[in-house]
């Protein structure tokens, strides 16, 4: 199961303020750091699906804070050149998932300010409003009930904001963990009369949109497959078409060569070594999961299994300092190995 936010926030304040956080970062903290996100929004807003959303302030608080701890703000091919530099400067990356139009109206101003480069992956599905996003249609569905009854799942009493939140969080986590639940929630969505592309059109960018992006000094455009599937419950075939396909789109839509990947939800249920492999074999120089680490110079041989640290809602200086000292990594390892790989 997943550890709540609140819960995490806690352990890494205790860990910061007890010295154990500083302890831990001889052996967790790497030469550097590529943090994941996905949308930007404005401070003041709500959203039920709270993990996907970093709000504005808190992006630049955590880019200022970065600065200050003397971390550069490198490209992704940065990143890889320092990983075979023995004496290179510790960096930080900086990745956007999925293809959201605040990226370009709301994260772009943000990074303009900090001179930080950064990749943002987008799904073809994102771009032609294809994509089958049922987690849009699930925030969509929590935001318009006070009360969400599934079957297999329970009910959920989500009538206030923090209801909400840990409602989506839950079904979100129960979902990854079996994605034979997902039938009834979809069945939920379509009850409820929510229409998911038109969700799609709200919030993805457009064709010109991501065109435009693409010719901008600080950002790079990567894969994320064409319909930002379940990539581990696939054929390889499938698997190499998604990736290859979307490579294909996405140099066509930019007019540039496309070399990072980013893995579909990221974690151990939706991508291993097989996704590794074929990532590599596809093209891409690069590629990440969303499972929690700091890189290391051994990730020079696994340049497609590079581990990320969210960047969310909740960041403070504890937080931040946890991150970048590669917490996440020594308690999801159980303080084995600090290298996260497949
Ligand atoms: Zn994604």
């Amino acid at each position: 199961m997943a550890v709540p936010a609140s819960v995490k926030s806690a352990v890494y304040t205790t860990a910061h303020f007890s010295g154990l956080s500083r302890a831990l970062a001889l052996r967790y903290r790497g030469r550097g750091i590529i943090f994941a996100l996905h949308s930007v929004v404005d401070d003041d807003a709500f959203h039920p699906d709270h993990t996907l959303r970093c709000p504005v302030g808190t992006l630049a608080w955590a880019l200022r804070r970065l600065h200050q701890q003397q971390l550069d703000f490198v490209t992704l091919d940065e990143a890889v050149e320092r990983l075979r530099a023995p004496a290179a400067r510790p960096f930080a990356a900086f990745t956007f998932d999925d293809g959201f139009a605040d990226n370009l109206t709301k994260a772009l101003p943000v990074m303009e300010k900090f001179a930080a480069p950064f990749t943002i992956y987008v799904p073809t599905g994102m771009i032609d409003r294809s994509i089958d996003a049922w987690w849009f249609g699930l925030a969509a569905l929590i935001r318009l009930r006070d009360r969400i009854e599934l079957p297999a799942l329970g009910r959920f009493e989500c009538a206030d904001r923090a209801g909400k939140q840990r409602t989506y969080a839950a079904i979100e986590a129960a979902i990854h963990n079996d994605f034979e639940l997902l039938p009834a929630v979809r069945e939920a969505i379509a009850a409820a009369g929510i229409h998911i592309p038109a969700l799609v059109d709200d919030e993805g960018l457009s064709e010109t949109q991501l065109r435009s992006l693409s010719q901008h000094r600080l950002v790079t455009i990567g894969g994320h497959t064409t319909t930002h599937l379940n990539l581990a419950r696939a054929s390889a075939a499938t698997v190499r078409s998604e990736m290859a396909d979307n490579r294909q789109f996405l140099q066509n839509v930019t007019g540039q060569p496309v070399a990072h990947n980013a893995y579909p939800f990221g974690h151990a249920g939706a991508c291993g070594t097989r996704e590794a492999a074929i990532s590599q074999s596809v093209g891409f120089r690069t590629a990440v999961t969303t499972r929690a680490g700091t890189i290391f110079p051994e990730h020079r041989d696994h340049l497609h299994a590079l581990p990320r640290v969210c960047l969310t809602r909740d960041e403070s200086v504890s937080t931040l300092h946890c991150k970048l000292n590669g917490l996440s990594r020594a308690i999801n390892s159980r303080f084995g190995h600090p290298v996260a790989l497949m």
